[in-house]
């Protein structure tokens, strides 16, 4: 029994304590079940993406002048869905933590250059569509910013807020924490196995948890921990994007917006998102990697860029603001981007990950679209095979759409390539 030197039972493990895990252990426990959660505790989670995020609840500003639009049709639907489900997601949470709220900030200003203002249409139009307002502003000077490169243009979305990232983490683990049903390892995990009955998940400290059903949301740790059994599961390949984040102590910005630019290469764009006491957040990189290393810290040059960015797009002064913390976080993602929620190919193993550049937004979503099964299944019959809680339909839910795992990988759109010619 590979040295176990203590047990645990529970209807459900989560693997994983980013913004994703802790909401789906919420979710299942308000609706009865007996949790366990296994992953660190905010705060000490080194590689976490949730902890690195500028926490930007960005329902239409990811959207790009070179997406079709069915897609943006699609990702912008998740988003709204997710995001009418915010409030009183909060609400409830912070009622059962007992802390204080963890507000919503609201309006983020997209500002362009004159080469990249066709993404301002693109976004416009979306918002519109949605019946929200998006407004178009020819050489703003936005919230007295400073920016080296002044903006050809910029849109100010009113609806689209910001939330502050550690209260969230914060009040999630509280909530989950101080429930009579849960328990928490922090020891994180080092092995699934499938039983026909069970699943048992070993830890790194050798406490051994079995449970009906277990949800992976350790997000980029899912291909470590899985190994050669991601293929036996039929997941598609979960892969990396490595990004730094810098909080300032900056307190001469009195910016009380989100101000981001559209995105590029992959990024989210540059983005300042102001929080608490004089503080902002600057974000943030996105290097796409296989081999994500959670204990690194965030490079000189990665640091570099996103000072070079936002002086230049932000504001100048920035560079002399006070360095307080440069997280680093990996954001979990698919090859075609979407998320992955619902069963594997063995139901007792279910997925909660690959949300991308947009978690913290989708998370609540994720969670809330839970509910029971019957009596073998405790998990929600709303992730069953070939369905998934933000209506994409799950790769391993139809064989010509399925991944294979890294070093295999087909794209069932085109013709099979090695993952490296994918990325
Ligand atoms: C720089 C940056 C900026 C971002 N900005 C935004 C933004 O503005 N808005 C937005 O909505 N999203 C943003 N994102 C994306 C968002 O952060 C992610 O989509 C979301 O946090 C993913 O949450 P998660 O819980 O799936 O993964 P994570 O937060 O990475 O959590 C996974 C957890 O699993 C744990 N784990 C790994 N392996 C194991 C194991 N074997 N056993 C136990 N635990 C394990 C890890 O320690 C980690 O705590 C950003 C991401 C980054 C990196």
């Amino acid at each position: 029994m590979r040295g176990v030197t203590g047990r645990d039972t529970a209807d459900v493990a989560v693997i994983g304590t980013g913004v994703v895990g802790l909401a789906a252990a919420h979710e299942l426990l308000s609706r009865g079940l007996t949790v366990t959660v296994i992953g660190p505790r905010p705060g000490s989670a080194p590689g976490q993406a949730s902890a690195a995020a500028g926490a930007m609840l960005s329902l239409f500003s990811e959207a790009g002048a070179g997406q079709p639009p069915d897609r943006v049709e699609l990702e912008v639907s998740h988003r709204l869905k997710a995001f009418a489900r915010y409030p009183a997601w909060l609400d409830q949470l912070t009622g059962l933590s007992g802390q204080p709220d963890v507000p919503l900030t609201p309006g983020t200003w997209v500002a362009a250059t004159s080469t990249d203002r066709d993404h301002l249409a693109t976004i416009a139009r979306a918002a519109y569509t949605a019946a929200h307002p998006a407004e178009v502003h020819d050489h703003p000077v936005i919230d007295g910013l400073q920016p080296q490169i002044p903006p050809a243009a910029a849109l100010w979305l009113p609806s689209e807020p910001s939330i502050d990232i550690t209260r969230l983490l914060a009040v999630l683990a509280a909530v989950v924490a101080r429930h009579p049903h849960a328990r928490w390892h922090t020891s994180p995990a080092t092995d699934v196995d499938l039983g026909a009955v069970e699943v048992r998940v070993h830890c790194a400290d050798h406490q051994l948890v079995t449970c009906a059903q277990t949800v992976l949301a350790a997000g980029a740790g899912i291909p470590a921990l899985l190994d050669d059994r991601g293929r036996e599961l039929e997941l598609p390949p979960i892969l990396a994007g490595r990004g730094a984040s810098l909080l300032m102590d900056a307190p001469a910005l009195a910016t009380e917006h989100t101000v981001r630019t559209p995105n590029s290469a992959f990024a989210c764009g540059t983005h300042l998102v102001p929080r608490a006491a004089g503080t902002v957040y600057l974000g943030a990189t996105n290097r796409l990697t296989l081999d994500p290393v959670p204990h690194d810290g965030a490079t000189l040059d990665e640091i570099a860029t996103v000072i070079r960015d936002s002086t230049r797009i932000l504001d100048r002064r920035l560079s002399t603001a006070a360095l307080m913390r440069a997280p680093i976080g990996y954001r979990p993602y698919t090859i075609d981007h979407l998320p992955l929620v619902g069963p594997t190919a063995y139901p007792r193993v279910l997925l909660a990950t690959a949300t991308y550049r947009c978690g913290v937004l989708l998370g609540c979503l994720g969670a809330s679209d839970q509910r029971p099964g019957g009596d073998s299944e405790v998990l929600p019959e709303t992730l069953s095979r070939g369905r998934s809680a933000f209506g994409v339909t799950m790769p391993c839910a139809n064989p010509s759409r399925v991944l294979t795992w890294p070093g295999r990988t087909r794209h069932p759109c085109r013709k099979p390539r090695s993952l490296a010619a994918e990325l």
